[in-house]
């Protein structure tokens, strides 16, 4: 009989666009998709969607779903408009910008009645990008003055 602990399967992210399973590459492999290291990525080749994995994470567990071209941009956007109220919740609360990145969007997932609650940007789905990014941007309209 095994004695010990029970091995953890190791995370097996799949595409979400074409349901293959995702490879993990580091800096260096041939998919590799930055000319820069960015840490090791969960990629389909294929699709040409991939996720980074937690910075100090030993399974290479990914921060979310896989993310191609257009998600990726539009993580981007929505990551852009929430950069005001971020900073301006870092000098209010003291903060890092990591946790106040955090915190806006579930923020943002809680308005919007996301289930399940996102733990960051990169759980979101393309439509929850989108949705998300209207609403931070009428919300931004409506802070401005004279808006
Ligand atoms: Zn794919």
């Amino acid at each position: 009989m095994r004695v010990g602990k029970p091995v953890k399967a190791l995370p097996q992210p799949s595409c979400d666009y074409c349901g293959s399973r995702a490879l993990l590459v580091r800096y260096g492999d041939d998919s590799y998709p930055y000319r820069g290291d960015q840490g090791p990525l969960w990629i389909c080749t294929a699709c040409q969607a991939w996720i980074g994995v937690y910075a100090r994470s030993k399974h290479n567990v990914p921060l979310g779903r896989l993310a191609d071209a257009a998600l990726r941009e539009a993580k981007s956007n929505l990551h852009d408009a929430l950069e005001p109220l971020v900073a301006g919740k870092v000098r209010r609360d003291g903060v890092n910008a990591f946790e106040a990145r955090a915190k806006a969007i579930r923020w943002v997932a809680i308005e919007l009645g996301f289930e399940p609650l996102p733990g960051s940007i990169h759980a979101l789905t393309p439509e929850q990008c989108e949705q998300a990014l209207r609403y931070v941007e009428a919300f931004m309209a409506a802070r401005r003055p004279g808006g």
